[in-house]
């Protein structure tokens, strides 16, 4: 029977992975090795019927040395300390890989969300914003929304500090609404984020956008935005899923005609858009040039590797493509660019929403995209150059220049005292 890891044992595995690669001064390999800080809160509610029930939350710091921790806060059942370890670990390497000087962190309530009124939901909210409110600022800690946590509930978490420090905080939190300090282009930033790596990596494979062929599985907030970007630049999105199936069309889809469709999911993509109704496996095996799997994780495994006939994989989901498949495509030629690089959009954005939060001085949506697509090419380009350098995957080329910042961060510091 395979082993099983726990998400953090997952995540020391794959630092351990590059550290042993880059050879890593193991006395820096145990700074990192490890989150810096973990809180552990329980939170108790007052009930809409008077009684009261208790949460148990979590935010963990995994390392501050580029900057002020920064990572989603996720409500669900399901949370617990060890899934936010490994999360808040993987915050450190993304933040670290797209140049922006944080560092990472993740919180949760052990919670399901469908069991609150609205008043409860913000009760928690406050309660547990309050409980964490030790270890969080604008320039310590700034969280952001998650797994079933939205605009309103950054909302109430900016408030609650605001109204606990005596003054108006925009750059406590991200993912505010627009009214409320949020960024323009936030919304859109992921799938944006993806389709411009998609575009450096076509770039460099010397193919042509204006017709290249590109199939996006998902269609999403992250799928939907990448199919645009890419259809906008002149590609060709060929093939388009959901959850209920795909549809194929050879001439060429318009992703933007089934905008309703991806806001909700009332309706298939595929019943939506004209062309040949497939499955989600042969929209995967489609012949395309760039293939966008913006869904889940573990979609591209060892039994379906074999059949991907693409040259570019730009990776919206987190963890869409398995360790064995990503070998295989490696084998193959095919240019991955893996999660944490292609799908950084969202918290680069973040990050000039905090900017702009911090300076109360507003850009528009022109400026925040320009400023992203510099960032994303800049960190594809990094990548690519070390990859080929060193002769690794650029799977691996991430996770080194990644490891690598936040390794010479710690060693300028020094450890205190
Ligand atoms: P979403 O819920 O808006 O969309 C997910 C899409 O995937 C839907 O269209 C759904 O129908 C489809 N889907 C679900 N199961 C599928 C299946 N088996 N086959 C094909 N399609 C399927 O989610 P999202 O915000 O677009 O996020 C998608 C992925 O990107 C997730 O892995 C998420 O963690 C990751 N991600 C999102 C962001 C962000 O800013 N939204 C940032 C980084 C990473």
């Amino acid at each position: 029977m395979a082993e099983e890891y726990s998400a953090f044992d997952q995540a020391q595995r794959e630092f351990d992975k590059v550290a042993d690669m880059m050879e890593l001064d193991p006395s820096f390999r145990a700074v990192l090795r490890e989150p810096s800080r973990a809180l552990l809160v329980n939170v108790p509610v007052r009930m809409d019927d008077g009684s009261i029930k208790t949460y148990p939350g979590y935010r963990v710091q995994h390392n501050t040395a580029c900057g002020p921790a920064k990572g989603g806060v996720r409500y669900a059942l399901d949370v617990n300390l060890d899934e936010v370890k490994a999360l808040s670990m993987w915050m450190t390497w993304k933040c670290s890989l797209a140049g922006i000087p944080y560092g990472g962190g993740k919180g949760g309530i052990e919670v399901d969300v469908h069991d609150l009124s609205n008043m409860e939901l913000e009760r928690l909210s406050r309660r547990y914003f309050s409980e964490i409110q030790a270890i969080i600022g604008p320039n310590k800690d700034i969280p952001a929304p998650d797994m079933n946590t939205d605009g309103q509930v950054m909302a109430w978490f900016m408030d609650s500090y605001s109204m606990n420090t005596g003054h108006t905080t925009l750059g406590v939190v991200t993912g505010k609404p627009l009214s409320l300090g949020g960024s323009e282009g936030r919304h859109e930033a992921t799938g944006r984020g993806v389709a411009i790596s998609a575009l450096n990596a076509m770039k460099k494979k010397e193919i042509d956008p204006k017709g290249a062929t590109v199939v996006v599985q998902g269609f999403g907030n992250v799928g939907y935005w990448a199919a645009v970007i890419l259809h906008e630049a002149g590609c060709r999105i060929i093939g388009l899923s959901d959850y209920y199936g795909g549809i194929y069309n050879a001439d060429g889809l318009n992703p933007a005609d089934a905008k309703e469709r991806a806001m909700c999911e009332e309706d298939s993509v595929c019943n939506l858009l004209p062309g040949k109704k497939i499955s989600n496996d042969e929209l995967l095996a489609l012949e395309c040039d760039v293939l966008c799997p913006c869904a889940l994780q573990n979609q591209l495994t060892k039994e379906n590797a074999v059949n991907v006939k693409t040259k570019i994989i730009s990776e919206g989901a987190n963890g869409p493509t398995t360790l064995e498949a990503d070998q295989i495509f490696n084998d193959k030629g095919i240019l991955v660019i893996p999660d944490f690089l292609a799908n950084a959009g969202g918290v680069i954005v973040s990050y000039f929403e905090w900017v702009q939060g911090l300076q109360f001085f507003f850009w528009d949506e022109d400026e925040v995209n320009k400023k992203l697509a510099q960032l994303m090419n800049r960190n594809m380009d990094r990548v690519y150059d070390l990859a080929v350098e060193k002769k690794i995957s650029m799977r691996d080329a991430a996770y080194w220049f990644a490891i690598d910042r936040v390794a010479k961060a710690t060693k300028w510091r020094g450890i205190y005292p």
